[in-house]
């Protein structure tokens, strides 16, 4: 759990961020171990300090080089997905942005892996993550498309940016039981939840409409 001292300026942004919880389960968020989270989870320090005050909008906001960090109702619908059939020990994150979706993530799975293409977002996140002391995320700047195949397999994978089509190298760093959530598509997007139930076999769930960045080939130092 995240130091209180290191939540917001006195209680004010906690008490900002229950009110966004509460309308995220208006939305249909249900997982209250994800609201939890997302209450004890200062957003204001993953946006650069000219948009802190639009922290607790329900929105995606840039963070530089033509990159957002993601609505928190889309994190939390996603963390929920990938929770959704119990607690996790090892999951791949595909896109660290900001950091946010990450530091969600660490306090709710064991280990957190997350990969970004974008250098100088990567060492920002590395700061932010580390001034919170969650200490079981592992970050390397890299494809992502690639995966992370020294660390697999993992018994979950989030991509925070959108691919044409599901890479296979995801799919193959999979636990078998393990489950893979990623928003796929170009113009139309749709975020599915992909089940590895067998060596050679999955299952694809298509879940809602969302609008994500491209998932980019390459790194940008
Ligand atoms: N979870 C992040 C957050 O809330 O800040 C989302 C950030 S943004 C929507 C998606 C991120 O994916 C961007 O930082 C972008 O640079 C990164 N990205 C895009 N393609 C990538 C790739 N092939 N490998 C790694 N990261 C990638």
């Amino acid at each position: 759990m995240i130091d209180r001292d290191l939540q917001g300026i006195g209680m004010t942004s906690r008490r900002t961020r229950e009110r966004l919880a509460q309308r995220l389960r208006d939305q249909g968020v249900l997982n209250e171990d994800v609201l939890k989270v997302l209450v004890d989870t200062p957003r204001h320090i993953f946006i650069d300090e000219a948009l802190s005050h639009r922290a607790y909008e329900d929105t995606a906001l840039p963070i530089g080089f033509n990159q957002t960090i993601s609505q928190p109702y889309i994190v939390a619908r996603m963390t929920e997905q990938l929770l959704e059939a119990g607690p996790l020990a090892k999951v791949l994150e595909v896109g660290t942005g900001s950091g946010y979706q990450t530091a969600i993530l660490a306090q709710l799975v064991d280990q957190v892996f997350s990969v970004e293409r974008i250098r100088p977002l990567q060492e920002k996140a590395r700061k932010r993550l580390q001034r919170l002391k969650l200490h079981n995320v592992m970050l390397r700047h890299t494809d992502g498309g690639m995966g992370w195949p020294d660390k697999a397999p993992f018994d979950g994978i989030l991509v925070t940016a959108a691919p044409r089509e599901v890479p296979k190298e995801l799919l193959e760093q999979l636990a078998v039981g393990g489950r893979l959530v990623i928003p796929v598509g170009d113009e139309h997007q749709t975020l599915k939840r992909i089940t590895r139930t067998s060596e050679t076999e999955y299952e694809t769930e298509v879940l809602e409409s969302v609008r994500f960045v491209p998932l980019l080939g390459g790194t940008v130092r």
